[in-house]
């Protein structure tokens, strides 16, 4: 079960963000402040980190820092408030891996959180170099060979082609692919992910109007077979 901590000196925030995570089905702890939020990222696994920047007694910054410096490599989303755009930059060269600005959305949180575990789950694959037909990928350096020649794919089809390789031999269906991989915010239509399979196939298949790999099912999605 992905487990999420929550650092918000805050208390209907800290509680709002507990419950509402706890109801998308997340393991939740939470901490009032930097040193309990320290004490207890340095005691237990977590999968992410929601970490405040205005806290006592440790800012979410030097929390960051220190983690980072332990060699911590969990994921962590800043919650900076409005106008603290110098915080955001410098958060980003402390190690975090976003942030979200607040006000912010329910929904945009969830579909930020959601990317940065996808990018966790990318980054921790026990066999990061993959081949289908003729592409070579390798997910932890975003690096893409099309007969041993490297070749340009974007992160967006680095992150389809992995969620497919996750689910190889499996029907996928286009609103999982939407769902899961745009989120609530950015809504494609269907039809933006038929184009990113067609970039795909090309890359993989020898003949890409006659698939081998990423083969269409009719009124569904996708299926990868290997
Ligand atoms: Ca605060």
């Amino acid at each position: 079960m992905t487990k999420i901590l929550i650092v918000e000196d805050e208390p209907n925030m800290r509680i709002g963000l507990k419950d509402n995570l706890e109801f998308e089905g997340y393991n939740v702890d939470v901490a009032e402040d930097g040193e309990e939020a320290l004490f207890k990222i340095r005691n237990n696994e977590y999968n992410l980190v929601l970490l405040d920047v205005m806290l006592p007694k440790k800012s979410g910054f030097d929390v960051c820092r220190t983690i980072r410096k332990d060699g911590n490599k969990v994921p962590v989303i800043l919650l900076t408030a409005k106008g603290e755009e110098i915080d955001k930059v410098l958060g980003l060269e402390l190690g975090a891996d976003d942030y979200v600005t607040k006000p912010f959305s329910l929904r945009e949180l969830l579909a930020r959180i959601k990317a940065v575990l996808r990018r966790g789950s990318i980054e921790s694959d026990d066999s990061p170099e993959i081949r289908i037909g003729n592409l070579k990928v390798d997910f932890t350096g975003y690096k893409a060979f099309v007969k041993d020649k490297e070749t340009q794919m974007s992160h967006k089809e680095f992150e389809i082609l992995h969620y497919l390789w996750d689910k190889r031999n499996n029907t996928v269906s286009r609103d999982d692919l939407l769902s899961d991989i745009w989120g609530y915010d950015e809504a494609p239509t269907t039809r933006t992910v038929d184009n990113f399979i067609v970039k795909l196939r090309n890359k993989i298949e020898k003949d890409p109007n006659h698939p081998q790999f990423i083969l269409t099912v009719h009124g569904v999605g996708y299926k990868l077979i290997i």
